[in-house]
């Protein structure tokens, strides 16, 4: 009830839901009522969760913020929420994000755009600005997100929030409505590194349904956390720092906290090592070609028939039909990377684009294989900047994705990363975010590392 009155009282300022569950309270009394009849309950029981709208959910629309999915009821949950469901957590809504997960502002939702609560001329990160400002905003304990090159990430560091990609194949991808499928992971959204840890165990660990999901069992992530909140397992530990994401580009503000955070770092007893992963400058465009291919591919199955909306044409063939309902209800940003990743697997272009962007990505593994030889933990600014006004690169497609160069490099790899809040910007006072990767199924250490920082 305090959160759905906290909803009530905030969302038309924030605007961080795109659906508010009418039967939350029914679900959370029923938790009660077996709590109360003696019924041993998991940790998160009668706990509420708010959930990225790219996630399928029986009860509840999912559009993935998106025009020709308006009022699409799915006929089954993700894997992740029916594991919130198992876990007796409580789906407060869906929540607000950019058309697909293409943007970093939500300013691409098809629904208008979320504000973030620290200041609500200025956008909350994307694609799940919708579920880190419910969270920064109170209105939700926690949430899910998606991060397919930084979307639960980039929101976290700009609304001081927690958020995770775990290691690729951690988490289920069933039901998470595709945007790039050798990049996407769904992860928490929390106030805490401990509140994180709590969900990722709740979500994580194998899924038949997912046939990239790794098989074996993984540690607990709230242990990890709580057994870093001491900060004795800092001692030692090769903390490495990323020569090419720590300069140009970067707010002064943003890398006066991130050395700050490098001080309290090595005053705990971490070793503090440079590494360089040269090939991190090319990963915006091999990433900007990679995912249009992808999502020009998992997109064409919103075809007038199967999904959604249909928008008839008088005497027209199914052509026709389909070609008016992709014009009327896609939006400029999926236009664009259809029309992108269309024409980078053309036949004549296949091998010069994608073929070219994929021998990128080998580069780009193997900089992190190299600097996880010298480092146990990578570290960096979660983000380049503070929260950015509205309208400010909604015009310039290429300011709008240079935003992404410190999360990409960990989806091309595969490796998993936590955005945690690092401080205030002292120029303008808005939240910074770091960012800790870690070697692939070695999420444990991102929480370990956080919990000591934070
Ligand atoms: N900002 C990135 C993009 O626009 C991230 C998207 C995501 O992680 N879903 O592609």
């Amino acid at each position: 009830q305090a959160h759905l009155d906290r909803i009530a009282a905030v969302e038309g300022d924030v605007h961080a839901f795109l659906h508010v569950n009418e039967a939350a309270l029914d679900v959370a009394r029923q938790v009660d009522a077996d709590r109360a009849s003696g019924e041993a309950l998991p940790a998160l029981a009668g706990v509420p969760v708010a959930i990225k709208d790219v996630l399928c959910t029986l009860d509840m629309p999912s559009t993935s913020g998106s025009k020709i999915l308006e009022g699409w009821v799915p006929p089954y949950d993700a894997t992740v929420v029916a594991r919130l469901r198992a876990a007796r957590m409580v789906p407060l809504g869906k929540t607000n994000m950019d058309e697909f997960a293409m943007g970093s502002s939500t300013e691409f939702s098809a629904y208008g755009p979320t504000k973030n609560p620290w200041d609500l001329t200025r956008i909350p990160g994307g694609s799940g600005g919708g579920s880190a400002a419910a969270v920064a905003a109170f209105e939700a304990p926690f949430a899910l997100g998606s991060d397919t090159g930084g979307s639960i990430r980039q929101p976290g560091a700009v609304t001081g929030t927690v958020g995770v990609k775990p290691t690729y194949g951690g988490v289920s991808r069933y039901g998470a409505i595709a945007l790039a499928s050798s990049l996407d992971q769904v992860g928490p959204v929390s106030r805490t590194v401990l509140d994180a840890g709590l969900l990722h165990d709740a979500i994580a660990g194998h899924d038949p349904r997912d046939a990239t999901s790794i098989p074996d069992a993984w540690p607990s992530m709230a242990a990890a956390a709580r057994d870093g909140a001491s900060g004795e397992s800092l001692k030692g530990l090769r903390v490495g720092v990323v020569r090419e994401l720590d300069g140009e580009g970067f707010q002064a503000g943003v890398r006066q906290r991130f050395h700050e955070t490098l001080e309290k770092l090595a005053a705990a007893g971490a070793e503090i090592v440079e590494v360089s992963a040269p090939n991190f400058q090319y990963a915006i465009a091999a990433y900007y070609l990679i995912l249009p291919a992808e999502a020009s591919s998992n997109l064409a199955k919103f075809d007038s028939v199967r999904f959604g909306m249909r928008k008839d044409v008088a005497g027209g063939t199914v052509e026709d039909v389909m070609g008016a309902t992709r014009e009327a209800g896609f939006g400029p940003e999926v236009k664009r990377r259809i029309i992108l990743g269309t024409y980078a697997l053309s036949a004549g272009y296949y091998d010069a684009y994608y073929g070219s962007a994929q021998k990128v990505r080998t580069l780009i593994q193997r900089d992190f294989d190299a600097a996880f030889e010298q480092a146990d933990v990578l570290v960096s600014p979660a983000a380049p900047t503070t929260a950015f006004a509205f309208g400010e690169k909604l015009d310039d497609p290429l300011a709008m994705y240079l935003n992404d160069v410190t999360t990409i490099p960990a989806n091309l790899a595969g490796v998993p990363g936590m955005s945690l809040p690092m401080g205030l910007a002292p120029e303008d006072g808005l939240p910074t975010g770091l960012q800790i990767m870690a070697p692939a199924r070695h999420d444990a250490r991102l929480y370990q590392v956080g919990a000591a920082v934070e």
